[in-house]
């Protein structure tokens, strides 16, 4: 038996997706807005009009 479990070894199967930004359309005011993948709600840059990530799928 052994134990090679060591604190400051990544183990690639704890490893987390890495969070990728995506770009949106403002609603309000129609400025592009950076949004992490690991986000859902993010708030415009420049009008602060609060974008969710869902109001840009379509039923
Ligand atoms: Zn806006």
């Amino acid at each position: 038996m052994k134990n090679n479990m060591k604190h400051n070894e990544k183990s690639p199967c704890s490893v987390k997706i890495t969070p990728v930004p995506e770009f949106i359309t403002c609603p309000k005011c129609g400025g592009e807005i950076e949004l992490w993948s690991d986000e859902y709600l993010t708030s415009c840059f420049y009008c602060g009009h609060q974008v969710f990530k869902k109001e840009n799928i379509i039923h």
